[in-house]
């Protein structure tokens, strides 16, 4: 039985579990399942890992305080319509399916809104079970951009079971329960080229996979925290090239590149700038409805993830970036 949970900062401030300055409210309730100890697998990147140091109570750089779930629950019931979205994200542990399972169960009960589950990949079984208590869809992270970025970051390098083919594999295996409701997250800034994203953006927009991006971001206690965050104009441009991409517009096979740079969108400047104007390409990116404010910089910037509409006067800052 479920007693516990890790909620996220901005989630529990809009549930009322505590108090705090809000920039951007979360439009989708973050939630991470609570285990004693840490995760079964050891993403180089991640505070939950089995070899990090970091505080248990982060995911990225936002704490998630544990918190009893009844507790939750009722919070949940209070604030019904506060969210669009609730996300469950997991850690990999042992019967984390049956926790994941009363999760949704009971909060569904409570307050109605569609349901995410942020996974490891599922057996057959789990995913329909999954199904059965009426997740609206699931996400397996592949994290990194290519096979060896994989291996090296999450996988049999870091004496994980994970496998770049494992988790493709595990993608398309959800897609036959969940089809066109599933997603996943690339992190930009592990060391892959621009080229190289956006042909993993290609790849899984051509399996009906909904991409979120995420800019690395360095944690204390983890084996990347001294690593840099990525260059804001290169994000920008992986950012533009993914909604080029999934808006049809464009394809990482028309998108021209110099030293894995892209230099050519593929797209005609008319649609560009309609694109760069809009500043749609530039928001959160992932499944309808989550904003995730500030999950990977400071409400002080440089923003590489706006929650909300950026601001004309952000957008004409966009534009000389990129243009
Ligand atoms: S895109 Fe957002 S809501 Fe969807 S699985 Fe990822 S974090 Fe959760």
């Amino acid at each position: 039985m479920v007693e516990h949970v890790r909620v996220a900062f901005g989630t529990g401030i809009v549930l009322g579990l505590w108090r705090g300055q809000l920039a951007v409210p979360p439009t989708t309730a973050h939630l991470l399942t609570y285990h004693e100890g840490r995760c079964n697998a050891n993403c180089q990147f991640c505070p939950q890992a089995r070899g990090s140091t970091a505080d248990p109570r982060m995911l990225s750089r936002v704490v998630w305080p544990c918190c009893d779930f009844e507790r939750v629950l009722s919070a949940f019931e209070e604030k019904k319509g506060e969210f669009v979205r609730i996300c469950i994200q997991t850690v990999n542990y042992e019967g984390v399916v049956d926790d994941v399972c009363e999760l949704a169960t009971q909060i569904k009960d409570k307050c109605g809104a569609p349901i995410s589950v942020s996974c490891q990949p599922l057996a057959a079984d789990d995913i329909k079970r999954l199904a059965e208590v009426g997740v609206d869809r699931v996400g397996i992270a592949l994290d990194a951009a290519t096979p060896e970025l994989f291996d090296r970051l999450k996988g049999k390098s870091v004496g994980s079971s994970y496998t770049w083919e494992g988790h493709i594999r595990a993608l398309g295996d959800v897609s036959e329960t969940f089809r066109g409701k599933v997603s996943t997250h690339l992190i930009v800034g592990l060391g892959e080229s621009e080229k190289e994203m956006a042909q993993a953006i290609q790849l899984l927009h051509d399996r009906g996979i909904t991409i979120g991006l995420f800019a690395f971001t360095p944690i204390p206690g983890t084996p990347l925290a001294n690593r840099p965050q990525p260059d804001v104009t290169s994000y920008r441009r992986i950012q533009l090239a993914r909604y080029l991409i999934v808006k049809g517009i464009s394809e990482a096979k028309r998108t021209k590149f110099e030293g894995g740079k892209i230099v050519d969108f593929g797209a005609s400047r008319e649609e560009l700038c309609a694109a760069v104007n809009s500043g749609e390409p530039f928001r959160t990116s992932g499944c309808l409805g989550c904003n995730r404010p500030f999950y990977n910089e400071s409400p002080r910037g440089p923003i590489y993830n706006y929650p909300r509409k950026p601001t004309s006067k952000e957008i004409a800052v966009i534009r000389d970036q990129l243009l």
